[in-house]
């Protein structure tokens, strides 16, 4: 994937994640939430290992928040995730969240919820994901870093598959990529499902016994 890593510890400046329905955002945005929070990130991802990791992962972290869809959302809603970043932030230093569809909520919403995130002592690593950048706001684009993501190329994504049914023949690559239309070969939420299946489907047949657990 076309990803170098969050700059870690790097609360702040909100980010914000472009990029056509599929090609991972919601993925690619925890996995920042998740960096930001890691006391040791490796390549600027999250170690998994340390306090923070494990907490997180056990569902167990008063910093990290699940992402939370945010499209037409009403005030009711804004208020609310507005109280959940003052809460963790009176039990924990630091907050991660994610914000998805933040180009579908109103932009007096998104404002006001960015301005409680830049109060001074408030430390939110605020993750947001869009897919029109044309209707996110310049003046919120201007308080925010942008992150464009594309869909892979041909070759990008023979590779995403290859990775994941493991050390196959190009044919099952070949075989798994034939299953998507040609527009949907380079999202990886559609490649990752379509390896799913042809693993699935090859454990019923007895086959691939040397594929990768999936998680
Ligand atoms: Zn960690």
């Amino acid at each position: 994937m076309p990803f170098n890593g969050p700059s870690v510890g790097g609360t702040g400046t909100p980010i914000l994640m472009v990029g056509p329905r599929g090609v991972g955002k919601r993925t690619l945005a925890i996995a920042y939430a998740k960096a930001s929070l890691c006391e040791a990130p490796v390549a600027g991802s999250a170690c998994g290992k340390c306090t923070s990791c494990v907490d997180v992962a056990h569902n167990q972290s008063f910093m990290y928040v699940a992402p939370i869809d945010i499209a037409g959302a009403n005030e009711q809603l804004i208020t609310a995730i507005q109280k959940t970043m003052a809460t963790g932030n009176s039990l924990a230093e630091r907050v991660a969240m994610v914000l998805m569809n933040v180009d579908r909520l109103a932009p007096d919403l998104l404002d006001k919820l960015l301005k409680t995130v830049e109060e001074p002592g408030r430390d939110v690593a605020l993750v947001m994901t869009a897919t029109q950048l044309r209707d996110v706001r310049v003046a919120v684009r201007s308080r925010s870093r942008t992150i464009k993501l594309r869909r892979l190329s041909a070759e990008e994504s023979a590779l995403f598959v290859g990775a994941r049914i493991g050390s196959s023949p190009p044919t099952a690559i070949d075989a798994v990529l034939a299953t998507l239309d040609a527009d949907a070969r380079g999202l990886p939420h559609l490649l990752e499902r379509a390896c799913r299946k042809m693993l699935a489907d090859g454990r019923k047949l007895g086959l691939g016994a040397a594929a990768p657990p999936m998680h």
